[in-house]
């Protein structure tokens, strides 16, 4: 299968500046496009017979009218505006299509990157010993990290906070994996980062968190510079390297978690979780965008393909934190807040990620949900109190006790899920 690979380049003085007109060509050709194809859309609201460009077009209006007024664009790969002509149409066409927005007007310093491209996909001519790269127009850049010794047909090359980076794209043979491998059920949960049916979890790396307050203070300073001076310059720089640094941090994670996942079980359960309306919970939304879920459910897919094994999508409406993991006949309000869940009808008591998890595992189109019952938390500890002196257990009393206290605290049912 082809997967994607993406390594931190070491270029010279000369190569970054090179690099750097190479986004810029992009840049102006992806704007200049956008903006064709917005007079174009204006012109056709009077007049239908006016043709909307093709990348083609638009690549033969490009060469005619805007390089030979710009000689600096044949300083670079003339792959470099081609493609970026290409990726702008696929975004109207996405956009014609009710996918996405109108794509944008590219901004400079923001999202750099470039394509290049050399021989052809039979002969692909863009060559690599493992520690250095040969790239079309610029030469032999060095790597920080090996790349698979392979030839490819293009690249993407992308900045993040002035550290550059190859991506491309490689043919790997699947692994042999495990023959018995067990089904697991994962709820993404907001005070861990995930929590498995068999009981292991992931911590949140809270990567967010920790360095916000460093990141506050430097934006501040950012916004205490003057406009266009050197130390903004330098203080945005600072602040594009924490960025950076929590990205990954919190990328590492996702990624040791997914590994985890594909390669040891054959089958794994997720909850097919509706981010944006997540987000709109502003208590929650902090923690969900610390976890990336999109990235998260991103990286499954791929890593499963890898492993050959299978991602379930578990249907949105299934109440897999409401019901109880062990009867299966249970099911009442749990309010956010509530992290531990206790049964009334078999006095069951578990952590209520875990409860969820298990659930999730068990999931499947058409599983018997039970009705809700109007049993409230307080009527639930209660019983929890009558039967809890049959069977004395430390953490349950230390659960129930927290029930209490969430029903007195708690007076907004609608959070729970
Ligand atoms: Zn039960």
């Amino acid at each position: 299968m082809l997967l994607s690979i993406k390594v931190e380049l070491i270029p010279n003085n000369k190569q970054v500046t090179q690099f750097r007109k190479a986004c810029g060509v992009a840049r102006h050709a992806y704007n200049w496009a956008n903006a064709l194809i917005k007079g174009v859309l204006v012109e056709r609201e009077t007049d239908k017979t006016v043709k909307l460009p093709s990348a083609i077009d638009l690549h033969k209006k490009l060469v005619s009218e805007v390089k030979s007024v710009n000689p600096w664009y044949y300083e670079t790969n003339k792959n470099v505006p081609q493609q970026a002509l290409k990726e702008l149409r696929t975004a109207w066409d996405r956009c014609f299509k009710k996918v996405a927005k109108q794509p944008r007007f590219k901004k400079k310093g923001c999202k750099d990157s470039f394509y290049l491209e050399s021989g052809s996909k039979a002969k692909p001519k863009i060559n690599n010993d493992g520690k250095k790269v040969k790239l079309p127009s610029i030469g032999w850049v060095r790597l920080a990290e090996p790349l698979p010794v392979t030839a490819t047909h293009n690249c993407v090359i992308s900045r993040t906070a002035e550290k550059w980076f190859i991506a491309i794209k490689y043919e790997v043979e699947k692994p042999i994996v495990k023959a018995d491998r067990s089904t697991v059920g994962v709820d993404i949960g907001i005070k861990e980062l995930a929590v498995c049916s068999n009981g292991k979890v992931f911590k949140n790396p809270k990567a967010y968190r920790t360095g916000s307050k460093r990141m506050k203070r430097l934006q501040r300073s950012v916004s205490k510079k003057a406009i266009g001076s050197n130390n903004r310059k330098k203080a945005v720089s600072q602040l594009a390297k924490l960025h950076a640094r929590i990205a990954n941090i919190r990328k590492d994670a996702i990624h040791k978690l997914t590994t985890y996942l594909a390669k040891n079980h054959s089958i794994i359960k997720i909850e097919d979780l509706h981010v944006k309306a997540f987000l709109k919970n502003h208590k929650l939304a902090g923690a969900i965008a610390d976890c990336g879920m999109y990235e998260f459910k991103r990286q499954l897919e791929y890593k499963t393909e890898k492993f050959s094994s299978q991602l379930v999508l578990v249907d949105r409406m299934f109440p897999s934190s409401q019901i109880c993991s062990n009867c299966g006949n249970h099911r009442h309000k749990m309010p956010l807040k509530e992290r531990v869940y206790v049964c009334p009808e078999c006095g069951h008591v578990e952590d209520r990620d875990l409860n969820a998890s298990k659930n999730i595992e068990r999931w499947f189109e058409g599983i018997f949900v039970p009705v809700r019952s109007e049993v409230t938390s307080q009527t639930v500890s209660s019983t929890e109190i009558a039967c809890g002196v049959d069977k004395p257990d430390s953490s349950h009393a230390v659960a129930t006790l927290k029930q209490e206290v969430n029903t007195k605290t708690n007076h907004c049912p609608d959070k729970s899920r």
